[in-house]
């Protein structure tokens, strides 16, 4: 992944842990926090105001395998266009997984005219947060939206970041789901499976079953340190991935919530990460460490290749040791 777009997403990142964490005690991380936070504010408002960024923004569509497209930002393109869009196109109609921002949908209509001249009938929000429902404002007037129960009440009550107010009714998924769905469309079985307290605690997984595709949502940054959202929780993370794993071929081709498209090799490594960062983090709270201490002690030095835009080892220890105690 290009660099800027890391930082753009670590920025998006650290605006959702700002909501959703509790107050920090370090005095030093509130500084730096609020120094990104004025950072996105920035980014934002300049979005806002002259719309220089959105228009800065280039889509792409990928083939993923059989009828399964994937659509993300044209690489070394500058700016942040949200989560990966996963698309399903055939004779039905479109399906489509999650809808990034509300402004880029006219490109994310042109894109998707390059695939199939059908309308989308079908949009699937992977878990709650605005970097993919956003979009829903532009498709639910023509779309049917579909999500977990959860995403439609933090929809309908606080908005995709829990900072935001309700989102409009035409946003909201009339569709909801409690465990498990199935979708028949495009002569695929398009099954969702709800994981609980994940990346967050709206999260489903998408199973595009006969194109043997999964698009994980957040529940997989793909090479990077994920972020773990209100109602998240690491182990929940963890056992998502090794159900998911167990459950999909070898061969299977993930879409994640962001990074590259993946697979099972990757997906694997991650899990793998995942257990040895949150083991060490257990050890030191066992010890009674301090987040300090294990700072100083670098205990995540040998995982600085996940670091991406300001997400780096220390970073990504403070997320974790915050998931572990709160
Ligand atoms: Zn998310």
């Amino acid at each position: 992944m290009k660099n800027a777009k890391r930082v753009y997403l670590a920025l998006f990142i650290v605006l959702l842990w700002s909501v959703n964490s509790v107050a920090y005690q370090n005095t030093k991380t509130v500084k730096l926090l609020s120094t990104w936070k004025a950072h996105l504010a920035e980014v934002e408002s300049a979005k806002a105001q002259e719309q220089e960024d959105w228009s800065k923004i280039q889509l792409k569509a990928t083939k993923v395998a059989g009828s399964i497209y994937m659509i993300d930002m044209v690489e070394g393109g500058d700016g942040f266009a949200g989560g990966n869009i996963g698309v399903s196109i055939g004779s039905d109609g479109i399906v489509l997984v999650d809808d990034m921002f509300a402004p880029l949908a006219p490109k994310i209509f042109a894109v998707l005219k390059t695939l199939s001249d059908k309308p989308v009938r079908f949009v699937i929000n992977t878990h709650v947060h605005g970097d993919h429902t956003s979009g829903n404002v532009a498709f639910g007037a023509t779309a049917t939206i579909i999500a977990h129960a959860n995403t439609r009440q933090q929809l309908a009550t606080q908005g995709a970041d829990s900072k935001d107010k309700p989102v409009p009714a035409v946003a909201l998924p009339v569709i909801t789901v409690d465990e498990r769905l199935t979708l028949h469309q495009n002569g695929e079985d398009i099954r969702l499976i709800h994981f609980p307290k994940a990346h967050s605690d709206t999260d489903v997984a998408v199973f595009f079953t006969q194109s043997n595709v999964v698009h994980l949502g957040d529940m997989y940054f793909s090479g990077m340190f994920p972020f773990i959202g209100r109602g998240g929780s690491i182990k929940g993370l963890i056992a998502a991935i090794e159900k998911v794993l167990n459950d999909i071929p070898a061969n299977a081709k993930i879409i994640p919530g962001h990074g590259s498209l993946s697979n099972t090799v990757e997906l694997r490594a991650t899990l793998m990460m995942l257990k040895e960062t949150s083991a060490i983090v257990e050890d030191g709270i066992k010890k009674k460490q301090s987040l300090k201490q294990m700072t100083e002690a670098k205990v995540f030095a040998k995982f600085d290749k996940w670091a991406h835009g300001y997400i780096n080892a220390d970073q990504f220890l403070e997320q974790m040791y915050k998931v572990l105690t709160r």
